[in-house]
């Protein structure tokens, strides 16, 4: 006689309960190997024995299941493992907020005497000396302490302006000191990250460049603080992760930039992602800051989407100034004229 459905139910069930303890012991001796692994400094992952690993269940394999259904049956289970050890990296990254390692804020970075919002305003590129030295004059008036300029500038099309390079750094570097202020300056090749730190005072990372590895090394083995932008189609795990190269490398000066992610949104150049803001001061211990520039691509509304960042717990927002936008070699149409950002920062005072 067969057995009933009963029966063949309760079988099941007391093989999935076999299953589920022998799942959960191999993940106890998996955390070990990682503790070890930790002690000993080795490699995390190890592909050769991965492969090992599977070849020596096919082997064993006596049927009824065909080594097809085998290899995606055990693939699971080995990738249940990393899951679980990738979980427990998660709350080891130097960036976390469970972590004390990184600098929590600008103005410890910067010895500034408050931790509120900061401003960082200048230009798209560096164009002449005079345009930029107007510019420093008009945020020193202002008591605002970083200026922004590109030298190097990343451009969609190899024929635009590409920026005048270690001139531009030279200029930068003049109108700062003349004005005492701190310089911010996007570096986009690893060749270059020793001549532009001789320069400036914070390294930019682009948001073409967040996931250049070997950039985030470079800029790691400095200790100017790295102002990090999210890529535009970057989720703010990988944001946080390009930021834990930099950290791990010993760089704990990090600044992270949201400067929105690209949608089928048309009416902004990209769509600001302001959730990102709170969701990076929980998970992370970093400051970060929003670019109003690049993520609208407009300026009607800048001064709304100011308070809105601000709002959400930003430590700062950047933003381009330009004497005359209309004249700008790149971005002009984003850029804020000297009296659009006076309007701008009235309607953030209560912030500042
Ligand atoms: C910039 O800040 O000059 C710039 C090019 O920005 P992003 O990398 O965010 O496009
Ligand atoms: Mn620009």
């Amino acid at each position: 006689m067969s057995k009933s459905l009963k029966t063949l139910r309760h079988e099941i069930d007391s093989v999935n309960d076999s299953i589920l303890e022998m799942l959960n012991k191999r993940t106890v001796l998996i955390k070990e190997v990682v503790d070890l692994k930790d002690q000993t400094g080795s490699e995390y992952f190890d592909p050769e024995r991965e492969t090992e690993m599977m070849e020596n269940v096919l082997r064993k394999n006596s049927g009824p299941l065909y080594n097809d259904l085998i290899r995606e049956a055990f693939g699971v289970i080995f990738s249940t493992s990393l899951k679980y050890m990738g979980i427990s990296y998660q709350k080891k990254m130097l960036v976390s907020s469970s972590s004390d390692e990184c600098f929590k804020s600008i103005g410890e970075m910067f010895d500034l005497s408050s931790n509120g919002p900061i401003i960082i305003a200048g230009p798209c590129a560096v164009e002449t000396p005079e345009y930029l030295e107007t510019v420093a004059k008009h945020l020193k008036d202002r008591n605002i302490k970083f200026i922004r300029a590109g030298a190097y500038k990343p451009r969609s099309s190899p024929y635009d302006f590409q920026g005048l390079k270690e001139n531009g750094l030279k200029i930068l570097q003049d109108v700062t000191k003349r004005f005492g202020l701190f310089s911010v300056t996007e570096v986009v090749d690893t060749r270059d990250v020793d001549l532009v730190m001789q320069y400036v005072d914070i390294l930019q990372i682009g948001a073409r460049n967040m996931q250049n590895y070997e950039l985030l090394k470079e800029v790691g083995k400095t200790d100017h603080p790295v102002l990090l932008k999210r890529g535009i189609s970057a989720t703010i795990q990988e944001l946080m992760l390009a930021a834990e190269y930099i950290a791990l490398k010993g760089n704990k000066k990090i600044i992270l930039c949201e400067r929105g992610i690209r949608t089928y949104e048309t009416k902004t150049r990209n769509t600001l992602d302001i959730s990102s803001i709170p969701i990076i001061k929980n998970e992370t211990h970093l400051p970060i800051i929003a670019d109003l520039s690049h993520s609208l691509g407009r300026k009607d509304i800048v001064k709304n989407i100011a308070k809105a960042v601000l709002s959400a717990g930003a430590d700062g927002i950047m933003v381009e100034v330009h004497p005359i936008p209309e004249l700008a070699l790149s971005d002009s149409k984003q850029q804020l004229s000297l009296s659009e950002f006076d309007d701008l920062l009235d309607c953030i005072s209560e912030w500042r």
